[in-house]
């Protein structure tokens, strides 16, 4: 079997489809400043070979085979040489039966592929390795990004384990600790800019041409490519059972546009017969996609200006990648919801009560799924698979607030500990103690 085929990019908007050779540096088409994706030709292995090799590999000891992402590289090609590739063993997440979640939200059964358990608790990791893999490709010394969030934290792992240099941008005084500390663990050069995310990124943009700092924010096209081993690996789990639903939440679209290619490009393979629905979920106060979909056909994207949720991974109001992720829900005959501040915390308690746990903005899976179920979208008795996005200790405060019932939403407003599990003060005394067991 040929390992490599021939890759390029290409312009995703249908009336340029400019194309551009896989190891230019761009982050968007030159000619229509359209967002670009990876695309291949050549001679593609048959399914039921790749189906084979893929199970082989698992029984392989070398670091490229134990990586749940690069063991399907035959499904994204795009470099020349493995010996680019910078893996920390990430994808292998577990799929995870949560009949406690299930229950909570009017389902059967529903199953969590949860990307909390990556290298760095998170599925970003799963794109890192490929957006890094291109920047080793290319000869790149540093990469950058604009976040404080999940982006930042894999984005400074994989850049150190591949001697690049990691710089990330923040938007002052907007950080969140948990995220923030592994960036800084990791060794990111990390700079407070006093301005807003698209002041910086425009910003960032300026540098990276100057300097010569490969970008790796969500736009970059081979990130998205990484992204698609996500519902590659589940698939491959599950036997290739289609399931009905995959849900995912929705901030700036990255994931739905990954989840979508790698569908269509196993259906056009004949890896899978069928597609299945996509659900995305968006927070309440950051939902411009799921507003979009719901105007008339013709208007415009109009960006939510100040987002506003607790779920700060999906605290996005302008979604690059939105363009896409409208054609994969399209495709799919997918559905878009949103949830509450209260909703999503109290699903994110049941997923922790199911003892599997993540953190908020993955919670608004199953925040959804309760709603879609609710009004009859979802079948009580569909083979449903929610994505949970990222690791429950990302953000501890949040939890601890939850539980004890001092969270707030941004407004000011309590949110409810329908779920609550309070530490309790006692005294140092068996018989008092023994006394407050017994009744539980
Ligand atoms: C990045 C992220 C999301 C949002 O994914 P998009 O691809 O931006 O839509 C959701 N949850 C977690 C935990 C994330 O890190
Ligand atoms: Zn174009």
């Amino acid at each position: 079997m040929r390992d490599f085929m021939f890759a390029e990019l290409i312009c995703f908007e249908p009336a340029c489809r400019a194309r551009f050779a896989i190891t230019e540096v761009l982050y968007s088409c030159p000619k229509c400043g359209g967002l670009l994706e990876a695309t291949y030709s050549g001679e593609w292995p048959e399914p039921e070979q790749l189906k084979k090799l893929w199970r082989e590999r698992r029984m392989d000891n070398a670091p490229l085979e134990q990586s749940g992402v690069w063991r399907y590289r035959e499904m994204f090609p795009f470099l020349d040489s493995n010996d680019h590739v910078v893996t920390l063993r990430e994808g292998n997440t577990p799929l995870l039966n949560a009949p406690v979640a299930a229950r909570y939200a009017g389902l059967a059964r529903v199953t969590f592929k949860h990307h909390g358990f990556n290298p760095t608790g998170s599925f970003k990791d799963n794109g890192m390795t490929c957006g890094t893999a291109q920047a080793v490709r290319l000869g790149m010394k540093r990469v950058a990004c604009v976040s404080t969030g999940n982006t930042s934290a894999s984005m400074a792992a994989y850049a150190s384990a591949a001697g690049l240099q990691p710089i990330i941008f923040i938007p002052h005084g907007n950080i969140s600790y948990g995220k923030l500390a592994q960036a800084l663990e990791y060794g990111a050069r990390t700079l407070q800019v006093e301005a807003n995310f698209d002041q910086i990124l425009a910003l960032v943009r300026v540098l990276a041409e100057r300097l010569g700092i490969y970008l790796l924010n969500s736009i970059n096209p081979f990130r998205i490519e990484g992204q698609k081993s996500i519902v590659i690996e589940m698939l491959d789990q599950r036997d290739w059972r289609v399931p009905d639903w995959i849900v995912l939440p929705g901030g700036n679209l990255g994931n739905t546009s990954a989840f979508g290619k790698a569908l269509r490009e196993l259906k056009a393979l004949g890896l899978i017969e069928k597609l299945p629905r996509l659900a995305v979920v968006q927070a309440e106060g950051s939902a411009p996609f799921y507003d979009f979909v719901r105007q008339p056909a013709g208007t415009g994207f109009v960006p939510v200006t100040h987002p506003e949720t607790l779920a700060t991974a999906i605290k996005i109001g302008d979604p690059v990648s939105w363009p896409k992720a409208l054609l994969e829900v399209s495709t799919t005959d997918g559905v878009v919801e949103r949830a509450s501040e209260q909703e999503i915390a109290d699903a994110k308690a049941q997923i922790g009560l199911a003892g599997i746990g993540c953190e908020p903005a993955s919670a608004a899976t199953l925040a959804g799924i309760r709603k879609l179920v609710a009004a009859g979208v979802m079948d009580k008795d569909a083979d449903v698979v929610a994505v949970l996005t990222g690791n429950v200790l990302k953000d501890p405060d949040y939890i601890y607030k939850y539980h004890t019932g001092q969270l707030k939403d941004p407004h000011g407003e309590s949110i409810l500990a329908n779920y609550g599990n309070s530490p309790t003060v006692v005294p140092n005394d068996a018989d008092k103690i023994a006394a407050l067991l017994m009744g539980d």
